[in-house]
């Protein structure tokens, strides 16, 4: 069988895509009242919080645009802080709706520093939040997530989170972090199909949201604590995507979360050694390297397009490329969710084997 080695959607156990093939079932009936209620429960469960959490029909995209919409007003100073394509999206999104975004860039491979944080939230106190990426999946780079939110909560600030590709997968603790908002969604480590976003809202969130003066109606928090009460959502869910989660957070909590985020960290360790092994170089500060994906950049002349070509075509593994700047420069490995140690050990030696027809010469 074919590997999808990509980092978002990920492949799914058979028992969680038969889940999908059930008849459909009335969204506002006793029956999905159960599973809503399941499913959310369970996602607390693994998201370390007692927030609410309300799962919401979209991608982690329209969770990041439900997180900003919610709290902040046009207007609000907001902290962005970016370490790549994905920090850029959070940050793009807020600037659409009006905030006076300041950023604060990091050099993509690298983590952001939280004293650079503090510093900058020492020099302007009128910041009302701030927007991190947990875990930075255009260039496989894990934030210090607990460093920054001391620095964060210590200087009162809204805490807006885009753990979309660490959720479920490496250790988020919600509500020890402090997280105000907390995002992921279902095609990444959940081994789910894409189709929802999963939120957490903390009593400070809600109380920024009682003021919050952005546009919204899709995504409004208070309609989805609202219907969430009478075991329903807002709008119609994708129902289907529901009894898929319902199985696959079955089979993620049966194994325990510990040990869910232990196995990608051997799984993750197997990729960046494998990709060593091979002479290739790794493209995240090894300090901060992400243990859901790897992204792996070649010496010059390496054509790694051509390597990922080769591999979907002949060995029917697919890789990530690289987004936006490095686009031909780096590839990705997507190794969240249901994937083992022995496919990544395929992966390295399909990579191995095709290496030497993409320009690549062993740097000595
Ligand atoms: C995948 C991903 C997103 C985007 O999610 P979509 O589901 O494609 O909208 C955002 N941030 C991070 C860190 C991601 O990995």
């Amino acid at each position: 069988m074919g590997q999808l080695r990509i980092p978002g959607p990920t492949p799914c156990p058979p028992e969680v895509l038969e889940a999908m093939t059930r008849p459909m079932i009335d969204h506002r009936g006793p029956e999905f009242v159960k599973i809503l209620n399941r499913v959310t429960d369970k996602l607390k469960q693994a998201f370390l919080t007692k927030n609410d959490l309300f799962v919401l029909t979209g991608s982690g995209t329209g969770g990041l645009e439900a997180a900003i919409v919610n709290t902040l007003s046009p207007g609000d100073k907001v902290l962005s802080v970016s370490i790549g394509a994905f920090g850029d999206r959070f940050a793009s999104i807020a600037r659409t709706f009006g905030a006076d975004v300041i950023p604060l860039n990091f050099e993509w491979g690298k983590a952001a520093d939280p004293e650079q944080i503090r510093q900058a939230l020492k020099e302007r106190p009128q910041i009302k939040a701030v927007l991190v990426t947990h875990n930075e999946t255009s260039t496989g780079v894990t934030n210090d997530m607990g460093k920054i939110s001391s620095v964060v909560k210590e200087a009162g600030k809204l805490l807006l989170v885009d753990s979309i590709s660490g959720l479920g997968s490496i250790k988020c603790p919600v509500d020890e972090w402090q997280i105000d908002v907390a995002v992921s969604s279902s095609q990444k480590g959940w081994m789910v199909p894409p189709g929802l976003a999963m939120v957490s809202v903390s009593q400070d969130a809600w109380k920024a949201h009682a003021n919050a003066r952005m546009p919204r109606t899709y995504w409004d928090f208070s309609e989805a604590r609202k219907y969430l009460q009478i075991g329903q959502t807002p709008w119609t869910p994708a129902v289907s995507i529901f009894f898929a989660f319902d199985v696959a957070l079955d089979m993620l909590l049966k194994k325990g979360m510990t040990n869910v985020i232990a196995h990608h960290a051997r799984v993750a360790s197997a990729a960046r050694e494998g990709m060593k092994s091979l002479g290739l170089s790794l493209f995240a500060d090894p300090a901060h390297a992400s243990d859901t994906v790897t992204a792996v950049s070649g010496p010059p002349g390496l054509n790694v397009n051509e390597l990922r070509r080769i591999l979907r075509e002949e060995n029917d593994i697919v890789l990530g490329g690289g987004q936006q700047k490095l686009d031909g420069k780096i590839f990705r490995i997507g190794h969240m969710g249901w994937v083992t140690e022995e496919e990544i050990k395929e992966v390295t030696a399909a990579v191995k084997a095709a290496l030497p027809r993409c320009g690549f010469v062993a740097p000595r």
